[in-house]
């Protein structure tokens, strides 16, 4: 069998096929009651590009990535991915955008009553009509990746909270997804299974050309991973920057702050 055209990854192509902006808000507000949570807000993410939200609870954060998901719909604005409009949007046009973007969220949220293969191969079977043992075959390379080739058969309470992300990681991944959000996904785990979820998160930033969008609060792994660091206070972007230059030289006293309480 050959194993070449079976890479869990699209790898990192000569000419990126994706290359320019693959994410764009625009003015996008987003309300809940008189709470203004996103006001106006705009940005854009690159192909390839990994981009970390950081900055206090209740900033907005993680309202982005839900809208981007399109588990909620913003009051005003457009959002953008691979040049086709995810809101507004026909229905149709909707559930063909989101099949580029995959998430990883914090309570792992895996079918209880399914293995750990079947909750990698469910959706690319039912959504993208993969055939079962492609499904299959892809599920176990990816188990590989994520270092849970032993645990294919077992159900999620089976295993430890790491090792659930590590399946929910690997379960986003099979849809081929072209953006992987990311929301505070090891906020829930005990202290000594962070690192493992972290090593894989950075060797599937190293080695593939995934676009990443995370909300973390372990800013080692954000220092590590990121292209661009957005800074949130209050539903806007205070700062952005090369990490280097957010986690050593903020220009923003509200980053500066922020920083001191969580480095
Ligand atoms: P962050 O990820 O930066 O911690 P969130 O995006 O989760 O912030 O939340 C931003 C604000 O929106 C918070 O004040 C939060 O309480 C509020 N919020 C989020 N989701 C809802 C909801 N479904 N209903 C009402 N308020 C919400």
């Amino acid at each position: 069998m050959s194993t070449d055209t079976h890479a869990p990854f699209e790898k990192k192509p000569e000419t990126p096929a994706g290359s320019g902006e693959l994410i764009r808000l625009e003015q996008v507000t987003k309300r809940f009651g008189d709470h203004t949570v996103l006001d106006h807000l705009d940005f854009s993410v690159d192909a390839g590009k990994h981009v970390t939200l950081i900055g206090p609870s209740g900033s907005g954060k993680t309202t982005i990535l839900r809208l981007l998901m399109t588990l909620l719909k913003p009051d005003e604005g457009t959002i953008t991915v691979a040049g086709e409009q995810l809101f507004p949007a026909p229905e149709k046009q909707v559930r063909e955008v989101r099949k580029k973007i995959g998430m990883v969220f914090q309570q792992f949220n895996l079918f209880p009553n399914m293995t750990v293969l079947r909750n990698i191969t469910e959706a690319p079977v039912t959504v993208l009509g993969m055939s079962k043992d492609e499904a299959e075959e892809r599920a176990r390379e990816l188990l590989e990746m994520v270092g849970l080739t032993d645990h294919i058969g077992k159900h999620p309470a089976q295993l430890s909270g790491g090792q659930q992300q590590r399946v929910a990681i690997a379960r986003a991944l099979a849809m081929r997804p072209q953006v992987l959000l990311l929301d505070e996904v090891t906020s829930a785990l005990d202290p000594e299974l962070v690192a493992g979820v972290l090593d894989v998160l950075r060797d599937i930033a190293r080695s593939t050309d995934i676009t990443m969008l995370c909300v973390t609060h372990e800013m080692n792994f954000a220092r590590d991973i990121s292209d661009q660091v957005l800074m949130f206070d209050s539903g806007r972007i205070i700062e952005a920057g090369a990490p280097e230059k957010i986690f050593s030289e903020p220009e923003h006293d509200r980053t500066r702050e922020f920083l001191s309480a969580v480095l």
